[in-house]
């Protein structure tokens, strides 16, 4: 029986919203609180259990502590956005209560994605003696914990590591992203990066692309090797691993609008003088986007986000595949949010009963692929993400 603090009223926090309140007997007493106080009413009138909602702005490390000190919660589940982790670690740091959050931090003005800021409170952390969880999301999330589990259950050495994400759903809009805008272009236009042999090795934007033939009907797909924060510290954890790449999948429309606004300046982040104030055109270009929010009744196909791994097992090479699939339109009826929003939310929710229930506990700053997988494991097949794997023949597939 825990209170559990949820800041972050968008798509992601929603689902968590609605996933922690089935289960009371972990989330006793659930808190929503974000900038836009509306926004986390709206939510808690969706939900059957009775859920406080709260204004707070998150970057205000003060009030941030007035309302930890007045709920009281066990945990803080961070859903805002990366810009606001350091600001609630440091109040949770004041306060002495655990952190969790799916996205690691990334300072406004440097589209930078590293987990070094976070990582910089290891100690702090572990002298006040709470817990901050990492990226406990879909990716990075359940992709460590996929990874965790092959390694423990069906490898002795993990040598290649292949994390690939497919939204096949289409929502039927010229163009919108699936979360947060402002946050999904500046991922998609940053230039790539893998790991090769002990070094980061760099590729301009979305310039590596193959074919990858998804599973369960979805079929063959483009995908492109982008740069994901998990990466860095799977490899960290696993060192073992010689090669470590991210794949995600982009319709060729999609690409075509990203290439005009990225062209005409639309993406970028340094900030302008329009009429005698200064914008910066990506958040002036979130503003006229669709809400991704918006996407949910409209959605529909469907999601798969698996690895793709190759190494040894007892003196022989393997292989092996592990994914889950996710229908935007079963999301939607279950909890008011396409898939995108359901694969982070879910493992959230997840990652906070693994703490509450002490299944995961440490003092210091974690990554899920720390701990056991097992327990994370079972939970996904109950809540929401089942997942299937396939150690056959692979050899066809040549990423
Ligand atoms: P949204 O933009 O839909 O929601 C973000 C919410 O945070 C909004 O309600 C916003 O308030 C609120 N917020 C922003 N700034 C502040 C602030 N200063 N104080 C309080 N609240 C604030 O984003 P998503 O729900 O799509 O994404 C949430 C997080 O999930 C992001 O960090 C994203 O990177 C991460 N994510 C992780 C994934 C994974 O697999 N690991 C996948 C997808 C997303 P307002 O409504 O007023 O704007």
């Amino acid at each position: 029986m825990s209170k559990v603090l949820i800041i972050g009223a968008g798509g992601v926090g929603s689902v968590v919203a609605h996933k922690c309140a089935q289960v009371p007997e972990v989330f006793s007493d659930i808190c929503l609180a974000s900038r836009t106080v509306s926004k986390c009413e709206d939510i808690a009138a969706q939900i059957k259990r009775p859920i406080r909602t709260e204004q707070v702005d998150a970057d205000n490390v003060p009030q941030l502590v007035a309302l930890i000190r007045d709920f009281k919660p066990e945990l803080v589940i961070n859903v805002a956005l990366p810009y606001q982790d350091l600001h609630i670690m440091d109040a949770c740091l004041e306060t002495g209560v655990d952190y969790l959050d799916t996205a690691n931090y990334e300072p406004p003005d440097e589209a930078k994605f590293c987990y070094k800021w976070q990582w910089d409170y290891q100690q702090r952390f572990k002298e006040k003696g709470i817990m901050a969880l990492l990226g406990s999301g879909f990716d990075p999330g359940v992709t460590n914990v996929f990874t965790a589990w092959a390694r423990k259950k069906h490898f002795d050495e993990i040598h290649t590591l292949d994390i690939i994400d497919c939204n096949a759903g289409d929502h039927g809009q010229p163009f919108a992203t699936n979360f947060n805008p402002e946050i999904n272009i500046r991922e998609v236009t940053q230039r790539g990066k893998f790991y090769e042999n002990g070094q980061w090795r760099e590729t301009d934007p979305l310039s590596v692309c193959k074919t990858f033939d998804f599973p369960e009907g979805i079929g063959p797909k483009k995908i492109y090797l982008l740069y994901h924060e998990e990466l860095e510290s799977i490899v960290t954890h696993m060192p073992e691993i010689k090669k470590g790449r991210f794949w995600m999948t982009f319709s060729d429309n999609y690409l075509n609008h990203l290439n005009v606004l990225q062209g005409i300046g639309m993406t970028s982040i340094e900030p302008i003088n329009y009429q005698g104030q200064e914008i910066i055109p990506l958040q002036f270009l979130k503003a006229v986007l669709p809400d991704p929010g918006s996407l949910g009744p409209l959605t529909k196909g469907r999601t798969c986000i698996g690895c793709l791994i190759k190494g040894t097992k007892d003196g022989k090479d393997k292989s092996y595949y592990i994914y889950n699939i996710c229908d935007h339109e079963e999301c939607y009826r279950e909890v008011k949010s396409q898939a995108v929003s359901y694969t982070t939310g879910v493992p959230a929710m997840i990652g906070a009963m693994m703490m509450l229930t002490g299944k995961w506990r440490g003092e210091g700053v974690f990554n899920m692929e720390q701990f056991d997988p097992e327990p994370f494991m079972e939970k996904l097949n109950i809540h929401g993400l089942p997942w299937v794997e396939y150690d056959g023949d692979l050899s066809g597939i040549d990423l």
